[in-house]
């Protein structure tokens, strides 16, 4: 989370930073800042979003220059205040910088540094390292940045500059995401994202951890922290310009759900090879056979994604017989899992750069796990330190509640489970059918979307309601939580979610007259029961919203509302039952006047622990 962009060259760097930077406004919006060096370094910064900034940059003069950084922030130390806006500076040399991450032991730093003498004038951890490098500079900014990097713990992309070198900018990252986009004029573009450097390059290079980069307009040099030189490798940056604008719609949230169909097209595209009824993953085919003959699976992830991984155990169980297992990250990471000779981990993250899911694929990998990840983001952090993955080919995702990523991981987690489940048990026959019933997804997903307007009419019928709950059984236990989950983030109503059973060991005392309960009604294994549990919400005054299969007439006779969906087989049905789901928050959000794509308090892309 956080966005920063950096610009080095010839061209006026303040509308170039600002367009960037709010490309990247979905990483985070509590404040934002710029540095430009004009002469001397001129800094604005401003509370609230990045059109704020821009209002104040109007008054002001000297921001020319072709040197300069920006931020976003998403506050982790310090409230969101402009004072506690980056970019932060020394209070000797003109040192100024932006962050995203967290600097763990700012505290002791900080006390080391005042005892120097220095003075603070934030409450941020990132203030402490302008003030560091401030401390250790002598005539050279990239060795200063190296020096300070070797003092701290946590985790950091950092940009900085310095009024004593004019033409110089150092970069720099551990943990946290940063690339350097190389222009055609020696003119460089620094970004946590690559949709802030694309409408100028596509030759682009992810800095790894502990690199130090230094740039000039004569070019560039890599370096780790103790100044070995490193040979960075320049890639291609597969992003086009049409997948990250709104494209006549309202909101990035709403174009990335209608988005779906074409999305899960390009996701299965080339991985299904009906004839002979098995699936295709080049990412796994290095360790084929280790994931062959795995004993156990452990899914790893946080938030939406952990929904999807949910979904995957229950695919992995049902259809490869594999013992499964789904794990909060960060719970994961540090209760001292033990982990079995033929373990594999999964580590599900859009972005590949959820801190808490890294560090449990770490842990994994270092007690001898086999580790795949199931990454959006091409060449992120995840996908590079995993073993083996597959990609979602999604295309890249804004909108700060996930939509498109989520069915996309669902498609993958099943691709993944009858790439198994094929070579352990399932024969071509059944495995055929299912890929064949895939393919007809985008097309089913399609359906449910002319139904928006039906959907947007009942979601109004009860959005001034409070209190919410989403109930499903089976594979669609999870959609009910990821259900409860887009309700909350962007329309801020309370929503729990939960296995229909679950209800009437206690929740079910929540129930009143007029709460609204969606109930995933699909036909399936759990049809009835699930049925039953209906009837117990309804005896107590609760109004029954069902997502049911087209042609169950029947169940309009229990529930107050129905939203359809076309009949599909159950190991499939969460692709299907989850678009209801994610229109009608959606619409909540709409309805109560909420900014759907800047949810308070989040970003997306969560990069601290
Ligand atoms: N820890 C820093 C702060 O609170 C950086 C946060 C961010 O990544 O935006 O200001």
């Amino acid at each position: 989370m956080c966005g920063i962009v950096a610009y080095l060259g010839n061209k006026p760097a303040k509308h170039l930073l600002l367009e960037g930077l709010k490309r990247l406004e979905y990483r985070g919006y509590d404040s934002a800042g710029i540095a430009i060096m004009n002469g001397k370094l001129n800094v604005a910064r401003a509370v609230g979003r990045v059109a704020m900034l821009e209002e104040k940059l109007e008054g002001l003069e000297g921001f020319d220059g072709s040197l300069g950084l920006c931020h976003t922030r998403w506050a982790t130390h310090g409230s969101v205040t402009e004072h506690n806006a980056h970019p932060h500076r020394d209070d000797k040399h003109g040192i100024a910088l932006v962050h995203n991450g967290i600097i763990e032991n700012y505290a002791a730093l900080k006390t080391y540094l005042q005892d120097k003498g220095h003075t603070f004038t934030s409450q941020t951890d990132t203030e402490v390292l302008a003030m560091l490098i401030g401390e250790l500079y002598e005539g050279d900014l990239e060795k200063a940045v190296q020096a300070a990097l070797r003092e701290v713990t946590g985790a950091y992309a950092i940009c900085v500059v310095c009024e004593k070198e004019p033409g110089v900018l150092v970069v720099a990252r551990k943990g946290s995401p940063l690339m350097v986009g190389i222009g055609s004029n020696n003119d460089y573009v620094v970004a946590s994202d690559g949709a802030a450097i694309i409408s100028h390059t596509s030759r682009v290079f992810m800095l790894d951890d502990y690199n130090v980069v230094k740039l000039t307009r004569e070019g560039f040099r890599t370096t780790d922290v103790n100044n070995v030189a490193v040979n960075p490798k320049v890639q291609q940056l597969e992003i086009d310009l049409e997948q990250i604008e709104l494209g006549g719609y309202p909101h990035f949230m709403l174009k990335e759900i209608f988005e779906q169909p074409k999305a899960l097209r390009a996701c299965m595209s080339g991985r299904m090879d009906l004839r002979e009824g098995r699936v295709v993953l080049g990412g796994l085919s290095t360790f084929g056979k280790e994931i062959t003959r795995a004993k156990r699976v452990i899914l790893t992830a946080q938030g939406t994604a952990l929904h999807a991984a949910m979904i995957g155990r229950y695919l992995l169980e049902d259809l490869a017989k594999l013992p499964s297992q789904t794990e909060y990250a960060s719970e994961f990471r540090y209760r001292n899992p033990t982990i079995e000779e033929g373990t594999v981990v999964v580590a599900v993250s859009q972005s590949g750069e959820t801190a808490d899911t890294l560090a449990a694929l770490h842990e994994a990998k270092e007690r001898g796990a086999l580790a795949l990840g199931v990454i959006n983001v091409v060449g992120s952090t995840i996908s590079r330190d995993t073993d083996a993955g597959v990609y979602l080919r999604v295309g890249p995702e804004i909108g700060v509640a996930s939509t498109k990523a989520f069915t996309g991981q669902v498609a993958v987690l099943t691709l993944i489970s009858l790439f198994m489940a094929r070579r352990r048990i399932m024969g071509a026959g059944d495995c055929g059918d299912l890929l064949r019933e895939m393919e007809r997804i985008p097309e089913k997903i399609e359906r449910i979307l002319e139904q928006a307007p039906i959907i947007k009419k009942v979601t109004e019928k009860y959005v001034d309601r409070e209190n919410w709950l989403f109930l499903g059984r089976g594979y669609n236990y999870p959609t009910a939580l990821e259900g409860a989950l887009k309700l909350k983030e962007i329309s801020y109503i309370h929503a729990e979610g939960m296995p229909a059973a679950e209800m009437k060991h206690g929740p079910i005392a929540l129930i009143n007259e007029g709460m609204p309960a969606v109930f995933i009604a699909n036909r399936g294994r759990q049809y009835e029961k699930v049925m039953s549990n209906i009837q117990e919400v309804r005896s107590r005054g609760g109004h029954v919203i069902a997502v049911a299969t087209e042609g169950d007439e029947q169940i309009k006779k229990h529930v107050q509302d129905v939203l359809y969906i076309p009949d599909v087989p159950e190991p499939l049905s969460p692709l299907l039952t989850v678009i209801p789901l994610q229109l009608m928050a959606y619409y909540a959000a709409v309805a109560r006047g909420h900014d759907v794509d800047k949810p308070r308090n989040l970003a997306k892309s969560v990069t601290v622990e």
